[in-house]
């Protein structure tokens, strides 16, 4: 039988292995599902909140557990995993709160006697989710998703099967009824078969521009909506008036946390001449500052990445750039899982650090004349998840927002997620939205009535 290994990218150590779920196992977890679909769609919505102000408890209750666990399987430093937690409580209190109110009947005028729009569960869904953030991805997906009262399947990332798990675990405890939320262990074959099958309504996935395509060809073939959050190469524009000593803090949080395993880092810094040098010197010495270490101990900025093949990708891109004229700066280092952090400069629209995204810590800066130029090379990318810019200029930054082909723009602040906005992308970074009322609506049937 075909098994899952868990090991820890930091200690080297083999956590556990998993068996991978039979045939049998899926079909009797998505019979469950199935089974279980019409009560849970006409469950009250009240009973529904309840449930998920439960979950949120919960969560808070349990932070240190499931931020130790994040950490010993993807070597997320465990402050991080704590917040993220925390974040996961948030987004089901969001919803616990807003959910009746965003799924509400909208009433429209027209010449009928009464017309609206229903908001209806679809009924199953299945997630497939990556491990940069591995309870925040799936909850952010799953707290508005099953409140709108669909059913959700999860096939997690191989290397947290654990997280994956503790989740399924997580709603059972909070009093979820068995069959609402359920955990696959699964290979992607059995994707593409779950996908045909009529029990699935839908597929969200977030992960690799390449995951993505092979998902929605097959949700395609079988015309299954579809939300794909795919991978990002933001842009940090920083322009000549910036206030360096407010905003350098926020620069470096921006592409290091988390190791620099994030979608939405910053990850192309694109610098007007004449801050070049000194915003080089604060970035420099602020990322120097950064402690790293032993991904279990609370001080730890810096960890490892999630897997050592990550690390030898990212290094490289690195090598790569370097060939075609790129200079290190600071680090370029690696050890196994680790990779220090990175800072390349002199780099050019030509070089793997600009055109791809790099998963981990890795500074790319582009020196440009003026405003003009950052803008038309932030804008150049095939991705267009999030892009961020730094100036105190205020109007002027409003005046570019029409140019920034991205579905994020954040103005004196790094891109990042938040309950009550919309979250997603635009180009290969995917479509659809998570969060706020977007996306609770995103598995819903919207549902003309018509009464005469
Ligand atoms: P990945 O390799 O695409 O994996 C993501 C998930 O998809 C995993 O569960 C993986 O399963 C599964 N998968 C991959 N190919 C599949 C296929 N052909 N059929 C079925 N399932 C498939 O991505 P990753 O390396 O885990 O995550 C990093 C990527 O995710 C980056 O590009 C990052 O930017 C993106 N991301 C995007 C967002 C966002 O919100 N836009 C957030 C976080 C991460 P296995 O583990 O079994 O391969």
């Amino acid at each position: 039988m075909k098994e899952y290994l868990s090991k820890n990218p930091y200690s080297g150590e083999l956590i556990k292995t998993y068996k991978v779920d039979t045939q049998n196992a899926i079909h009797s977890k998505l019979e469950k599902a199935l089974a279980f679909e019409n009560s849970w769609a006409n469950t009250k919505i009240e009973e529904r909140c309840k449930l998920l102000s439960q979950l949120a408890d919960l969560l808070l209750d349990r932070k240190e557990e499931y931020a130790e666990l994040m950490t010993i399987e993807m070597g997320k430093p465990i402050s991080q995993g704590i917040s993220e937690i925390e974040k996961c409580a948030w987004v089901c209190d969001f919803y616990a709160l807003n959910a009746e109110e965003l799924l509400a009947d909208e009433i429209i005028k027209t010449d009928a006697e009464e017309s609206f729009i229903s908001h209806d569960p679809l009924g199953c869904i299945l997630a497939v989710m990556p491990w940069n953030y591995p309870f925040w991805q799936v909850i952010r997906f799953a707290a508005p998703t099953l409140t709108a009262g669909n059913t959700a399947l999860l096939k997690h990332a191989q290397n947290v099967t654990g997280c994956s798990l503790a989740i399924e675990k997580l709603f059972v405890d909070a009093g979820y009824p068995e069959g609402c939320f359920q955990s696959l262990i699964v290979g992607h074959e059995e994707i593409e078969k779950l996908i045909a099958h009529d029990g699935i309504k839908a597929v969200t996935l977030t992960g690799s521009e390449k995951a993505g395509k092979s998902i929605a060809r097959t949700a395609g073939e079988n015309l299954k909506k579809t939300v794909l959050e795919l991978g990002g190469n933001n842009a940090c524009i920083i322009w000549e008036d910036t206030d360096l000593d407010m905003h350098i803090d926020t620069m470096v949080n921006a592409r290091m946390q988390n190791t620099g395993q994030s979608c939405i880092a910053a990850k192309r810094f694109i610098v007007c001449e004449d801050i070049y040098d000194s915003f080089l010197e604060k970035f420099l010495e602020k990322v120097t500052s950064l402690t790293i270490g032993d991904p279990l101990k609370k001080d730890t900025f810096i960890g490892v990445m999630a897997r050592e093949d990550l690390a030898e990708e990212l290094q490289k891109q690195v090598t790569d750039s370097i060939a075609l004229g790129a200079k290190v700066q600071l680090g370029n280092k690696r050890k196994g899982a680790y990779f220090s952090p990175t800072i390349l400069t002199d780099v050019t629209t030509k070089m793997p650090v600009f055109i791809e995204e790099t998963f981990g810590p890795v500074a790319a800066i582009i020196k440009v004349k003026n405003r003009n130029e950052s803008i038309a090379l932030a804008a150049n990318s095939r991705f267009g998840l999030g892009s961020m810019l730094f100036t105190e200029d205020i109007d002027a930054a409003m005046d570019i927002i029409s140019d920034i082909p991205d579905g994020a723009f954040f103005i004196n602040d790094m891109v990042k997620s938040d309950p009550r906005l919309p979250f997603g992308g635009t180009k290969a970074s995917g479509y659809g939205r998570e969060l706020s009322r977007e996306g609770i609506l995103e598995f819903v049937n919207k549902k003309t009535v018509y009464i005469k």
